[in-house]
């Protein structure tokens, strides 16, 4: 079984999302834009290159905005820019984008795939297993306790079979706690990718911390785990 976990918007926050995957030595993935549209703080370049020497950083755009919406030329500034400017602050080549707000379509897959990025990471919940299509990298569960009608809204916008078993367990369980444990037995037993993702502001304002201390200590005391990156989700899967 495969554990990745990923991180969205650059939220200053995101050091301690870091403290608590090297905790239980776990990974992560760090979507990071320039700076956010929406109004909240996002990490210095040197918090970035801080975060880079222990976890992998991917792009989300120079200013965290809905990308499907924009001309070319500003499409791909908004994506080349981003991965330049994260490429200067940690030294290294970054392979992943996350689309903003899990919004995308045909030009913005491609704008992503010119940019030079490898896969890119949607907010399509339910999976345990990767897509074909490495553009197209869905997810499991957001660490964010959501109401069972968010989930249905979310299963409905793509109601593919291999979602089904995922999805019938979030809408059972009572909880985001018993949520996880849900799915990582259902990936646990098909030798699955349980694929973990949020906001630390999301988690700083909902009071999360403890629940996911408690979820990563229980997801590296399962027998057989193993932690990878969103990169190395990518890359290596596909070979188990
Ligand atoms: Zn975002």
């Amino acid at each position: 079984m495969i554990v990745t976990t990923s991180w969205d918007d650059g939220y200053p926050a995101d050091a301690k999302i870091a403290e608590l995957l090297a905790k239980h030595g776990a990974k992560g993935t760090f979507y990071v834009p320039d700076r956010n549209a929406e109004g909240r703080p996002v990490m210095t370049p040197g918090e970035v290159e801080r975060l880079a020497r222990t976890f992998e950083i991917g792009g989300h755009s120079i200013d965290h905005i809905v990308l499907t919406a924009l001309d070319p030329a500003e499409l791909a500034r908004q994506i080349t820019t981003n991965k330049h400017s994260l490429e200067r602050a940690t030294g290294t080549p970054l392979h992943g984008f996350c689309y903003v707000r899990g919004r995308y379509n045909a030009a913005v897959k491609a704008a992503v795939r010119n940019a030079g990025y490898t896969y890119a990471r949607t907010v399509e919940s339910f999976h345990t297993k990767l897509k074909a299509d490495p553009f197209d990298m869905p997810v499991t569960l957001q660490f964010y306790p959501h109401a069972r009608a968010t989930y249905a809204r979310n299963f409905a916008k793509a109601p593919h079979p291999a979602r089904a078993k995922a999805f019938a367990a979030a809408l059972r369980a009572p909880d985001l706690e018993a949520r996880i444990a849900a799915c990582a037995d259902a990936c646990r037993r098909t030798n699955g990718i349980l694929h973990l993702w949020g906001h630390s502001w999301e988690l700083e304002e909902r009071n999360l911390w403890q629940l996911l201390d408690d979820t990563l200590e229980r997801l590296a005391g399962m027998p057989n785990v193993r932690f990878l990156t969103n990169h190395e989700t990518v890359t290596y899967a596909p070979q188990l």
